[in-house]
């Protein structure tokens, strides 16, 4: 069981979350990150009292240095003190909880030092997912998912010793604020629109993704790269009321599936005690107050990004990389009001024709795959 967790991308709304965790289960805390929200930082800094606090933005963290001042907490500025925080011999677990593929190095720093890995961070897994995985196994290091689906797979799984037993994984999916409208309807959708998702409360650019069903696309590539199953066992339906957060049916037609109230904090608790459970601070599920749940397929030609996704899936490789790199920066545009929602599948549909995919891929690779697809968004 946990003892001492770091945390990256603390101020953010898993970040949050995590530290109500912490509070609760009376963990040390020996660093937390972020991006540039110094008035979070300070007051987390306060109250959690880290070793070490990295704002990656240098000009916010030299503020922080002087607010921190009277206090033992080290500041440190710029990307790489996300590779320091993840070092640090005092942290038993990391909590990867930045947004993006900037989450890729300093999950690899941690899997070096062996650290238990507590993934909020899919889209690391995502462009590098194999080389994360081997890196895993050959450090020897835990890589327990926060992510609600990942959690529910992790736990239906428990007491499978052969993955062979496993028919497929069922990915449940929300379906987004939009789910139902036609394609006319969901083209007129503006960032306030996608920012209103109907069962829960998080970052922006997830909030976007959940909307284009980019989310769940990302999701199943997160799946086939923590279960190591190919894209034919991963499928996706739709249930709108978030209740059942997953599930795992077997080749003996047993399908196992966790439920629970929509709360974050109830994966991010397990992924902290696991194998051990206790009393998380998400409300019980009371079943016969439920409303009644349902199932149904996606429709993949009104929100084309889940089917983008499960192509680069099937191509493997860079392609995944390359998906990511352009939805990122797509995402950012639309955040930015700058370009409008089917711009974000027709941008990243783009980048996926004109940035050429490479097999077997190094880091190296990947990263360029990256930053080609987002030089190819940005029409640089
Ligand atoms: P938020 O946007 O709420 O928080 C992101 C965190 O990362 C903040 O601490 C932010 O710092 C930091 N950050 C942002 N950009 C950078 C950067 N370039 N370099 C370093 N740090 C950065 O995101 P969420 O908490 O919603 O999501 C975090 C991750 O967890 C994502 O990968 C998401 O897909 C995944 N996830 C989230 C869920 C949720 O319920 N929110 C559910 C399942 C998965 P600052 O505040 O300074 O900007
Ligand atoms: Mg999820």
């Amino acid at each position: 069981m946990t003892k001492t967790i770091s945390i990256l991308g603390s101020t953010g709304s898993i970040g949050r979350q995590t530290l109500d965790v912490a509070e609760q289960l009376g963990l040390q805390v020996a660093a937390l990150t972020a991006h540039a929200s110094i008035e979070r930082m300070e007051e987390q800094a306060r109250r959690f009292r880290p070793r070490l606090a990295v704002l990656t933005d240098e000009a916010a963290a030299r503020d922080l240095t002087v607010r921190l001042a009277d206090t033992g907490t080290k500041v440190l500025g710029g990307p790489q003190g996300l590779e320091e925080a993840a070092a640090l011999p005092e942290a038993d677990t990391i909590v990867t909880a930045v947004v993006g593929m900037v989450g890729l190095r300093p999950t690899l720093t941690a899997i070096r030092e062996k650290k238990r890995i507590a993934l909020a961070n899919k889209e690391t897994l995502v462009c590098a997912g194999e080389l994360v995985m081997d890196a895993a196994d050959t450090y020897g290091a835990e890589i327990i998912p926060v992510d609600s689906e990942h959690s529910a797979i992790f736990q239906c799984l428990q007491g499978c010793r052969d993955r062979r037993e496993i028919r497929r994984l069922i990915l449940t999916c929300s379906g987004g604020p939009f789910y139902g409208m036609t394609c006319e309807e969901v083209g007129k959708m503006t960032r306030a629109d996608a920012l209103r998702h109907p069962n829960w409360t998080m970052g922006p650019k997830i909030t976007v993704d959940c909307a284009t069903l980019m989310n769940k696309g990302l999701e199943v590539i997160e799946a086939m790269r923590l279960y190591r199953l190919p894209l034919e066992q991963v499928s996706v339906v739709i249930h709108r009321q978030s209740i059942v957060h997953s599930l795992v049916e077997y080749w003996d037609g047993a399908v196992l599936a966790q439920l629970g109230t929509p709360d974050m904090r109830l994966p991010i608790r397990y992924a902290m005690t696991y194998p051990a459970r206790g009393e998380s601070l998400a409300k019980p599920l009371d079943l016969t107050a439920c409303p009644p749940l349902t199932f149904a397929a996606p429709d993949r030609a009104t929100f084309p990004c889940l089917h983008l996704a499960e192509e680069a899936a099937a191509e493997g490789g860079t392609a995944c990389a390359i998906l990511n790199g352009a939805n990122e920066e797509a995402v950012r545009l639309f955040l930015q009001e700058r370009i409008g929602f089917y711009d974000i599948s027709h941008l990243t549909a783009k980048a996926r024709s004109a940035v050429s995919v490479v097999q077997k891929p190094s880091l190296e690779d990947i990263l360029e795959a990256d930053a080609a697809a987002r030089r190819c968004v940005l029409g640089d």
